[in-house]
């Protein structure tokens, strides 16, 4: 156990964590999307830290952070086409998924031919990559199995003990996970949706594909193409299910199930937009933002599922959106936390 120091993002704390990073050990890191756990990425046992204090399975790739793309050359090779889209894209919520190079160790990568690389623009993460100079390996800085960290206490609620220091950058801005882009393949593959949608990779690419697996469970004997799709993913404690339907039918079978839950001692909780809200009235229900602009909904996505833990809620309906744009990474880590139980409200 060490004592984990909460740190507000000065010169003088920042260049404290970058020696820590230095010296192999675990740093919590504000970014654009979601908290990160970082540690040197060169170095294997301060990477393996990373997998011990998350409780994370060892064949989960991590992802690697660098400043710039001169950082990435020696970790990686970059063509023309990831060139492209790295200087369009980068710095920004984007992981680029690239051949490795033999200073990448095993362990950070879980053994694949490929590493996942990163260039966030959170300037606070920028400034600790710079001062760090060396290739932080980080994953998301919350035990594995829950949601994604989108705030410096959330971290600590997860992880104190377990590492040097939290850098507190205030709420991330993205607030869910950045796109994964498989580069490696002939068609560049979404294969996990985020704040960079396939719209807008088209912009770079001739083509895009979206792995098949980004909006259902994988099926029995299918390989994952990102390992972390196999795992339960971004759950609160609380048993979650998603209502899907008009909106008036959605409303109508959220009051039938939040009341025969009540009736059973159950403490319920909706989870609906802002457009919506009235649809509800009376029962205990938390804005989750607005339909019309699905980004405030992955903005505060994880952060109201943490708050339903706290609050010690047992039983959750959630509205949902159309799979598209930012919606289709919204509804990507709704499904997941939902354990891909949805309930057709249309069907009666
Ligand atoms: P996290 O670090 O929690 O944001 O998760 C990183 C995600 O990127 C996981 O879903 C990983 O499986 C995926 N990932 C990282 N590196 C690779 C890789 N080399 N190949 C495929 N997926 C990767
Ligand atoms: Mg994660």
């Amino acid at each position: 156990m060490t004592e984990t120091l909460l740190l507000t993002p000065t010169e003088e704390n920042l260049a404290l964590a970058a020696r820590a990073l230095r010296e192999g050990q675990l740093v919590g890191m504000p970014t654009e999307t979601v908290y990160g756990l970082g540690a040197n990425a060169l170095d294997e046992d301060a990477v393996r830290a990373i997998f011990a204090a998350k409780g994370r399975p060892a064949d989960n790739p991590l992802i690697v952070h660098v400043p710039d793309i001169a950082s990435a050359e020696p970790l990686c090779c970059i063509d023309e086409r990831s060139r492209r889209v790295m200087t369009h894209f980068c710095p920004g919520p984007l992981t680029v998924l690239l051949p490795k190079k033999p200073i990448i160790p095993q362990v950070v990568n879980a053994g694949l031919p490929s590493v996942a690389i990163r260039i966030p623009a959170h300037p606070i993460a920028r400034r600790l990559l710079e001062l760090s100079g060396v290739p932080v390996a980080a994953p998301s800085a919350n035990t594995s199995g829950k949601p994604s960290p989108t705030t410096a206490r959330h971290v600590y609620d997860d992880l104190a003990g377990k590492l040097t220091c939290i850098i507190d950058g205030g709420e991330c801005q993205v607030g869910l996970e950045s796109t994964v882009l498989d580069l490696t393949r002939e068609v560049p593959t979404v294969l996990r949706p985020g704040g960079i949608t396939p719209d807008m990779l088209l912009e770079v690419l001739d083509e895009v594909a979206v792995a098949d697996s980004v909006l259902r469970p994988l099926q029995k004997g299918e390989k994952a193409l990102s390992p972390g799709m196999l795992y339960k993913h971004y759950a609160p404690k609380g048993m979650l299910s998603l209502v899907s339907g008009s909106a008036e039918a959605v409303a109508g079978k959220i009051r039938r199930l939040y009341g025969e839950a009540a009736q059973l001692g159950k403490t319920v909780q909706v989870l609906a937009f802002q457009e919506h809200l009235n649809a509800y009235k009376g029962l205990n229900t938390k804005c989750i933002g607005s339909l019309a602009a699905p980004e405030t909904v992955a903005h505060s996505l994880f952060a109201t599922l943490r708050q339903a833990d706290a609050e010690g809620i047992d039983v959750l309906y959630s509205e949902v959106l159309p799979a598209e744009g930012v919606g289709l990474a919204v509804m990507n880590r709704l499904s997941r936390a939902a354990g891909f139980r949805t309930i057709e409200a249309d069907e009666e």
